[in-house]
């Protein structure tokens, strides 16, 4: 990667091509559906009463530079992390190991297990599918689940090796909720369609080009993930419709980047429905087979079979206020919906699971990957990351932590979702002071990536902030996976398991978080160096 390269990237835009740029790049946009909803605190001061406004998500004017060696090789091994995953959220008895080290000291993670744990109890159910008669079968696994994941890298280069070659290291695993796929599409074809129509300046064309910037094809795969679900989920019951119901929060801003998988849904003839999450239980109900009804309060004369339960809710603790959103889990969770993702899958995507797959000369990877080539290129993404627990590597880790000076190469992260909640470099010793010792093991500390410095351009509510970015790459998958029962144990089958496109999402570098749904970053597409 010559240096020269990032420092000259990207061009300058003389005031009128800027303003080319925007005038194209706003209207693309919005015509495209690159598009949020205004904030809950603009709609509360009466200023869209019908709720039709929306404004363009925040984008980047120029894609960014990213290292071609690094975007294939996280592309290439996605269908071995969708299979880690995969093994990992079949292996109950592994992830307990781990979930038990986090029930007595973090109440959420507690409350996922018990809903998995009562579902087991009473039997997962399974109606039989062909046949003139149905039989239900309780079984101790789901049957089928579906898993839209997302791993997240960012480049890493050495920075005592001026010959090193940039690596990816895995920021984080996502199995639940993963978003932007629905808007990265758009965003990297209004990156090609910026080149084409030329608002960018000439002195680029030789870096921007077509064959440089890969269209993300995340919608359409990710949609595809949910279309295998429900065909694979069987028959419904006779004289029913079947239907995907997306489990969403409400208010959601984001609510076009879901949208997009619906509508690339409904071009297959499949259709779908989004349910707040706080009405499942007025909205949805279970009958005698457990298979799950949903009831379109707008048509409530049909109604319809749920072949998957889509989550882009239930991740975080803000969307369980009152026990009847824990009953509303509970009630999906033992339906005969495919849940994408079931709780045991949302656990797998733990920070703490991350942790303990990356301790170094353990044998976790070995016991879900087939090959050493699989383990070992899934291992070449690990950064470092340390329990912060009373084994020998947690208790280095306390000092790593406490002490200001080595404390700033690190982020302490909670087993949380959706941005926001870690704490990074100096700030940690001050927080792990205000936090009791015996909750330390559930959190995890991580080193910190130091990508390759570069420069971009942010669009966000009108204006256009230049300056150093730090890009972080997510590479989407779809994995549909059944369990069967095999004597006294179970034998799983994959049906499914792609990669399904990708995300960059760029960020102020001062800004610690990344979140474009936060409100710290940008989506932005890659230009291949
Ligand atoms: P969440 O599940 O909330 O998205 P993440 O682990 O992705 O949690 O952390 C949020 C953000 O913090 C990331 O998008 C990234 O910008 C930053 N971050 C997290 N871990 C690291 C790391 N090891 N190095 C650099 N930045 C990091
Ligand atoms: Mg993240
Ligand atoms: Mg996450």
């Amino acid at each position: 990667m010559p240096s020269t390269l990032y420092q000259d990237y990207p061009p300058d835009l003389t005031q009128g091509e800027e303003e080319y740029l925007l005038s194209n790049l706003k209207d693309w946009c919005i015509a495209h559906g690159i598009a949020v909803r205004p904030p809950p605190s603009f709609v509360s001061k009466g200023q869209d009463p019908s709720g039709v406004l929306a404004t363009t998500a925040p984008v980047t004017l120029f894609p960014s530079l990213f290292p071609r060696s690094c975007f294939d090789e996280a592309h290439a091994i996605q269908t071995t992390y969708n299979e880690l995953y995969a093994a990992i959220a079949r292996d109950e008895e592994w992830l307990y190991g781990i979930v038990k080290e986090l029930v007595g000291i973090d109440d959420f993670t507690a409350k996922l297990w018990e809903v998995h744990e009562a579902v087991k109890k009473e039997g997962y159910v399974q109606v039989g599918l062909a046949g003139p008669t149905y039989r239900i079968e309780f079984l101790r696994y789901q049957a089928l689940t579906l898993g839209l994941f997302r791993s997240d890298y960012m480049v890493h280069l050495d920075p005592s090796d001026s010959n090193a070659s940039p690596e990816i290291k895995q920021v984080e695993f996502n199995t639940i909720a993963s978003s932007f796929g629905g808007l990265s599409g758009e965003v990297s074809q209004l990156h090609n369609v910026l080149s084409k129509i030329r608002a960018y300046p000439q002195s680029a064309k030789r870096i921007i080009t077509k064959s440089n910037m890969p269209v993300s094809e995340s919608a359409s795969n990710l949609a595809a993930g949910l279309a295998a679900a429900h065909h694979a989920y069987g028959e419904p019951q006779i004289s029913r419709e079947t239907c995907v119901l997306f489990i969403v929060q409400d208010p959601e801003r984001n609510v076009f980047d879901q949208r997009h998988l619906e509508w690339n849904l409904q071009k297959q003839d499949i259709r779908t429905f989004r349910l707040p999450f706080h009405r499942t239980l007025i909205d949805t109900r279970l009958d005698f087979k457990r298979k799950l009804v949903y009831t379109p309060p707008h048509a409530p004369a049909t109604a319809y079979e749920v072949t998957t339960v889509y989550f882009r809710a239930g991740y975080s603790p803000d969307d369980y206020p009152t026990p009847e959103a824990w009953a509303a889990r509970l009630h999906l969770e033992r339906s005969n919906a495919i849940k994408c993702p079931s709780i045991l899958t949302q656990l797998a995507g733990c920070k703490k699971v991350q942790q303990v797959l990356a301790t170094p000369n353990s044998l976790h990877l070995e016991r879900f990957l087939g090959t050493k080539e699989k383990i070992d290129r899934v291992r070449a993404t690990f950064a470092p990351i340390y329990p912060l627990d009373s084994s020998e590597a947690g208790l280095e880790a306390k000092k790593l932590a406490t002490e200001p000076e080595t404390a700033q190469r690190y982020v302490l992260k909670p087993q949380r979702e959706g941005g926001g909640n870690n704490i990074y470099r100096m700030a940690i010793p001050k927080f792990l002071k205000s936090e009791p010792e015996e909750n330390w093991p559930a959190y995890i500390l991580m080193e910190m990536i130091e990508p390759p410095a570069q420069k971009n351009a942010i669009f966000r509510n009108g204006e256009v902030q230049k300056g150093g970015v730090i890009c972080e790459l997510g590479i989407y998958g779809a994995c549909l996976w059944r369990n069967e029962l095999e004597g006294s144990g179970t034998k799983s089958e994959v049906l499914k398991n792609t990669q399904a496109g990708y995300l960059l999402r760029t960020k102020g570098d001062q800004s610690e978080e990344g979140g474009v749904a936060a409100g710290f970053g940008a989506i932005d597409s890659v230009c291949l160096v």
